[in-house]
């Protein structure tokens, strides 16, 4: 019987793992994104660690470089780090609201679900071709 119970529980982890693993080729900032969507932020740097552990753990200055611009916990790291490319940018069409013709447009945003990530190199802690550093504002 208890040997039932520790299985089910190894599988449970082994499952658990498999959902919050980097898939290959995946890069930090959609790994990252892709767990904040999933888990949440608990105001560490926790999944760019996870990362960083599994992916390319020489990487042991990752999160000084992310603090370095700004990025203290998971989800700052898109509130002052990075930004999603122009390009994947869904920008809403402008809608004529009334009879003089004033035109309004919704800002553009995100789309959801995120483009599948561009790929990075093995043992690379560098976004991939979907992000750009944030301009300080
Ligand atoms: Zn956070
Ligand atoms: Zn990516």
């Amino acid at each position: 019987m208890n040997d039932l119970i520790e299985n089910l529980e190894q599988e449970l982890r082994d499952y658990q793992d498999a959902v919050t693993d980097p898939k290959p080729r995946e890069c930090l900032c959609c790994y990252v994104n892709r767990m904040l969507e999933l888990g949440g932020c608990d105001n560490t740097l926790r999944w760019a660690k996870r990362y960083r552990n599994l992916r390319v753990p020489t990487a042991v200055a990752l999160e000084r470089r992310l603090g370095d611009i700004g990025g203290f916990c998971d989800c700052e790291l898109f509130l002052n780090g990075y930004d999603l490319h122009e390009r994947l940018y869904i920008v809403p069409p402008e809608v004529v609201v009334d009879e003089y013709g004033s035109i309004e447009q919704e800002d553009p945003h995100w789309p959801e679900p995120l483009p599948e990530c561009s790929g990075v190199r093995a043992g690379s802690a560098r976004p991939c071709d979907n992000w750009v550093r944030l301009r300080r504002r």
